[in-house]
């Protein structure tokens, strides 16, 4: 049986196959990293990645008139920093392997989200958590089979860009930072007892010797971690920072702004944070990335 034929002075229809759903046009990213030891420790125990994913499409085959029909390809970039906690180098294995394992877990998963939907934040938050859960039993696994590991942690920070939307995520005191027309914004609270006691009103200055003690990070012996999740909406000339507290301890916000000021491209930008946290005396090892959304070449 003959399928009818399409009428072409259907708006509906030529919406659906020539226009498809409006979209603006994503930022392009461009990314810098840098990570040092520091001045007073003798290993690094930060971890860091920029990861890119993307989805292409190409037609090999089809009767289809194709005329107008776009196919542009899907990119999204995944910033993730790591920063250890367990001394006798089991700080460096816990930041690294959280970032192994996530490679692995996204590897093996059936989906990626590679755009932003109103009503997909849900969805994302589920496959996070289900991440961080995957995660956890896995820092176990290695516990149990080398005790000495058990007191190994991390935190974990990340920053998932698509289009004109990022995702951020974050276990621990690595921060992320968006900066906009000139003004630095932390995206992240602190997961310390520092920062749970200035919630409930303890000042500022009787907190400070707990601004160290985590109460939430990847580990063997963690329990019910909470992945702080929340969607950014994102402009053309942001830039987002991810760091260890190795460069907040040292660098203060005023310091980090001019410093985003001073230096507009993204690893010199790195590079230059870096040397301040050096500079005011490098205590720990200082890890940044920084992303700079542009707009579309053409
Ligand atoms: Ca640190």
């Amino acid at each position: 049986m003959p399928l009818p034929e399409a009428d072409s002075s259907n708006d509906t229809y030529e919406f659906s196959l020539r226009s498809g759903i409006p979209q603006s046009f994503p930022l392009t990213a461009r990314f810098g990293a840098a990570s040092h030891t520091g001045l007073r420790r003798a290993n690094n125990e930060d971890h860091y990645a920029v990861v890119q994913r993307r989805r292409a499409r190409k037609i090999l085959l089809t009767n289809v008139d194709t005329g107008g029909l776009g196919l542009p390809d899907d990119e999204a970039y995944a910033m993730i920093v790591a920063d250890g906690i367990g001394g006798c180098g089991f700080g460096e294995l816990a930041s690294e392997l959280v970032l192994r394992i996530g490679w692995e877990l996204a590897a093996a998963a059936p989906f990626w989200v590679m755009k932003f939907r109103a009503g997909v934040i849900d969805k994302i938050r589920e496959k996070i958590t289900a991440y961080g859960r995957q995660i956890q039993e896995q820092l176990r696994e290695y516990a149990t089979k080398d005790p000495a590991l058990a007191d190994m942690g991390t935190t974990w920070t990340c920053g998932y860009l698509m289009g004109r939307d990022a995702i951020v995520a974050h276990v621990g005191d690595s921060r992320a930072y968006l900066f906009r027309k000139l003004s630095l914004r932390q995206l992240t609270r602190d997961h310390t007892l520092a920062q749970t006691l200035r919630d409930v009103g303890v000042p500022a200055e009787e907190t400070a010797q707990y601004k160290h003690l985590l109460v939430n990070s990847f580990g063997p012996h963690s329990e019910k971690v909470k992945i702080d999740i929340d969607h950014v909406p994102l402009e053309e000339g942001d830039r987002m920072l991810l760091c260890s507290d190795g460069l907040t301890d040292m660098v203060s916000d005023d310091e980090i702004t001019s410093t985003l000021v001073e230096f507009p491209d993204a690893q010199a930008a790195c590079d230059a944070l870096v040397e301040r946290a050096l500079r005011n005396g490098g205590k720990d090892n200082v890890t940044v990335i920084v992303a700079d959304l542009g707009s579309q070449p053409g």
